[in-house]
């Protein structure tokens, strides 16, 4: 049985740790996970954390890592890995596209306890390109790949089953200047295009249903035909998208089978707030994992800025997965410093975002008395990054003064503490 057949009337030992970490009801927790407005990605072959994603959560942010055909250095990839757990990453994505796939894949579902999720297609597109070309990728290849991934303990798993011939219509159709950014999304439409077929992955769905009861990996209904560009935000092709995987949540919940929906994207900041009521309707309150959203589209070098600025807002209006973007977005692959600069990013969006839905502001309030007190060891305790705070507060510190070198002995700080002391 899978965990969400066993919550419809149990309180399963998952739903009781993330329950105790999440500070809710554990009831309340069963009854959401049952009706699949909460996932609890967790492939049993993994056996990773429970981490909660959805209704009445803490937001949570996925950081993604991977090879590619140019940059194969596997010991790297496990040092971004490392270095995203240690910085509270609640999710890791495996993107690899270089190297051995397989033996890549399986080191870092090895060296992780936070769930993983990759996208099977990539690999099925590859070995077809290297072959021949991505379109001749077979319905078996899409299949096996995803069952392959399953076996290796995979948690949740980006399918693209909402690019369907009638979406590609749609793309066609629409006025988009970047047409599709996504990866996965790419290799289905052009596979569509090519031959003249439905999507295996729409038209075979309750194969891959059975594939997720039988491993209880988690579905990650991928937004294929996510916007890439301001201009073609929140568009036909995108919505058609969307109402296409809301049918397939509902199908996967009658499955028993856990659903998340992927989201956007480009998208300017007064459309984000619709972008997601639009999801948490069409989708019947499904978890939703949206990517940044990017608020411009020039600023190549800081788009994990323009993602967090975007995350904040969309966590705001209910999102519950971020995705991180780091500032090597659109440019390279992520170094380790680029994955720390869009991690702590997107984790500051998503602290703000359970701040102002009245989640956790202890830990500000503790960061605040340290401040007062110039306490900087609970500082450093208390910060997103402590390493970065120990090392600026550092630059220039006078070892004399009880504060930083921002305003060296006039410091307003201790200056008005000391005056207050004296009333
Ligand atoms: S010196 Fe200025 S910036 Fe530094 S702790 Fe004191 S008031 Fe704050």
């Amino acid at each position: 049985m899978t965990l969400m057949q066993r919550a419809r009337s149990t309180v399963t030992d998952e739903i009781g740790a993330v329950a105790k970490a999440e500070g809710v009801e554990p009831e309340l927790l069963r009854r959401r996970v049952a009706s699949g407005r909460v996932v609890i990605p967790m492939n049993p072959i993994h056996a990773c954390r429970p981490c909660g994603i959805g209704e009445g959560l803490g937001v949570k942010v996925n950081v993604n890592i991977g090879t590619s055909k140019d940059l194969v250095d596997v010991e790297g990839e496990l040092e971004k890995a490392r270095l995203a757990m240690k910085y509270g990453a609640d999710a890791l994505m495996d993107l690899s596209t270089g190297g051995d796939i397989d033996a890549i894949r399986r080191r870092i579902i090895k060296e992780v306890d936070i769930p993983i999720g990759t996208v099977p297609i990539y690999q099925a597109g590859l070995k077809a390109a290297r072959e021949s070309a991505v379109v001749d990728m077979t319905e078996d290849d899409m299949f096996n790949g995803i069952e392959k991934h399953a076996k290796d303990g995979v948690d949740f798993m980006t399918v693209h089953c909402g690019i369907t011939r009638q979406t590609v219509e749609s793309l066609k159709r629409s006025q988009r200047i970047t047409d599709v950014v996504s990866r996965g999304g790419s290799f289905l439409v052009a596979w569509i295009i090519h031959n003249e077929q439905e999507n295996p992955l729409y038209q075979n769905f309750d194969y891959l249903l059975d594939m997720a009861r039988k491993y209880d990996f988690t579905l990650s209904l991928g937004d294929g035909l996510r916007p890439g560009c301001l201009h073609d935000a929140t568009d036909r092709a995108q919505v058609h998208e969307l109402i296409t995987l809301g049918e397939l949540v509902h199908r996967s919940r009658r499955a028993g089978v856990q659903a998340m929906v992927e989201g956007p994207g480009h998208v300017p900041m007064d459309q984000i707030e619709a972008n997601v009521k639009l999801e948490k309707t069409v989708c019947e309150g499904a978890p939703f994992y949206v990517l940044g959203p990017l608020v411009t589209d020039i600023a190549p070098g800081y788009d994990h800025i323009t993602g967090a600025i975007g995350g904040a807002i969309a966590a705001r209006a209910g999102a519950d997965f971020l995705c991180y973007v780091t500032p090597a977005e659109h440019l390279c692959l992520p170094d380790k410093a680029d994955v720390l600069e869009g991690l702590i990013a997107s984790k500051i969006a998503a602290h703000a975002a359970d701040i102002a839905a009245g989640r956790g502001m202890q830990r500000d309030d503790r960061m605040a008395q340290a401040r007062k007190d110039l306490d900087w060891e609970a500082m450093f305790r208390e910060a997103i990054d402590p390493e970065k705070a120990r090392r600026y507060r550092a630059r220039g510190h006078n070892e004399d003064s009880q504060g930083c070198s921002m305003c060296g002995d006039v410091c307003a700080i201790k200056i008005v503490a000391e005056h207050l002391k004296k009333k």
